[in-house]
């Protein structure tokens, strides 16, 4: 029988879908795709096959009043009439935070809801929309199961002291602690790796996922035993529009000078930083990088020096390095940022082939070179699919 799983991403104005479908006990492929963007505003659906050819789109006018449960019902509907003869097995979700207690995927339940709903204070710009597909899907298909994998599960592999901060320890035990993210992402390249680069697969491994969101992970024999995301997603590397880290002092400065209250530093922090506010140009790094402006090419090297310095400092953590890997949206596609972090990481070991990178090939080290750097395109989405799959296995 064929079967077809329903993964889900939602965002706070936005819902990607991508439906899988394989033979029961066999490999699933990616059988179609899309979105709704526009929620509360003006809905637009649109799906698309695996090539990115547009298979179907819809419009809804006056969406303001449009609910989660008529949006999710329309996609169930059209899913099931692209089901192309398999049956629909469940429904699995991105969660970006599951806590300390979720160390794997869980099939849902209204007290796992609940649960999950505790967690929104750690993560109040993702898991609210993370959970409203849930509730809608629960409500208009209550017997589809549905499975929350989490993007920090992954990283519970971490030794304690790499979670803990240096503040008085009721505050660690009440969960201020760092959780790290993109776990889902990690998973995949470490599973991936034992496919394509077997020989390092087993050693210890940076792995930078550059996106619009960015942090790297240090995976020593498969495991998660370091990451440069904390106690949020705005640790560690300048992001789009995100800071990443800095010093806590600034922030004391901003309230006790600039009298800014909680409200205005989420937005500076969250919206208004990283490539974006150091170019003052654009979050996108394609503008930054076709750019002449000198504020576009300081923003550039900021990101790159942070990737360097954070490389050393995973490289650290593990004791070494055997490989480096470069994934997600910037980490595929940008030969010209690739570049510029294999050169600061020359002291490593890794010697850049510079036809090799321009050609976005996997492997863009010299043959000679004492650690390879690698890409390989991450899928979250076959991450939570084959996951999906396993719980409703038990
Ligand atoms: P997200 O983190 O939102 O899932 P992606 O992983 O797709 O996003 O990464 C999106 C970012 O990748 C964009 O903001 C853009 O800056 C960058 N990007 C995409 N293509 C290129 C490219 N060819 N060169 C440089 N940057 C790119």
């Amino acid at each position: 029988m064929r079967e077809g799983i329903l993964v889900i991403n939602a965002g706070s104005s936005s819902i990607k879908f991508s439906l899988f479908v394989g033979e029961s006990g066999g490999e699933m492929a990616l059988s179609s795709k899309g979105q709704v963007d526009g929620i509360h505003v003006a809905p637009l659906f649109k799906a698309f096959d695996p090539a990115g050819h547009p298979l179907a789109e819809k419009r809804w006018e006056h969406g303001e009043s449009l609910s989660h449960e008529v949006l999710l019902s329309f996609l169930l509907r059209w899913i099931e009439e692209h089901l192309d003869g398999a049956v629909l097995k469940a429904a699995g979700h991105r969660v970006v935070h599951g806590g300390l207690r979720y160390s794997h995927p869980v099939r849902i339940d209204a007290d796992i809801v609940e649960e999950l709903e505790t967690l929104v204070p750690l993560a109040p710009l993702h898991q609210p929309h993370n959970l409203a597909p849930i509730r809608a899907l629960a409500a208009v298909h209550p017997e589809l199961v549905q499975v929350a994998c989490f993007d920090t599960a992954f990283h519970r592999t971490n030794p304690r002291v790499a979670e803990i901060f240096a503040l008085p320890r009721a505050l660690t035990a009440e969960g201020v602690r760092r959780y790290g993210f993109h776990g889902l992402s990690y998973e995949y390249i470490a599973h991936r790796l034992t496919e394509v680069a077997p020989e390092v697969a087993g050693g210890r491994v940076v792995v930078a996922h550059l996106g619009s969101g960015a942090s790297m992970c240090a995976i020593k024999d498969g495991k998660s035993i370091a990451s440069t995301m904390g106690f949020t997603a705005l640790d560690g590397l300048p992001m789009g529009t995100r800071t990443g880290n800095l010093d806590p002092g600034v922030v004391l400065y901003l309230m006790q000078r600039k009298g800014m209250d909680a409200k205005q530093l989420e937005t500076l922090l969250y919206k208004e930083s990283g490539l974006l506010g150091v170019s003052g140009i654009s979050n996108d790094m394609r503008v930054l990088l076709d750019s002449t402006d000198p504020h576009a090419e300081e923003a550039v090297e900021l990101f790159c020096y942070r990737i360097g310095r954070e490389l050393g400092s995973l490289a650290a953590a593990m004791g070494g390095l055997d490989a480096l890997v470069f994934t997600a949206g910037i980490g595929e596609r940008s030969a010209v940022v690739r570049e510029r972090v294999c050169r600061q990481a020359e002291w490593l070991g890794v010697r850049l082939d510079p036809t090799a990178n321009a050609g976005n090939v996997q492997c863009i080290t010299a043959a000679d070179s004492p650690i390879p750097a690698l890409v390989i395109p991450t899928d979250e989405e076959m991450m939570i699919a084959r996951h999906t799959r396993a719980v409703l296995r038990g």
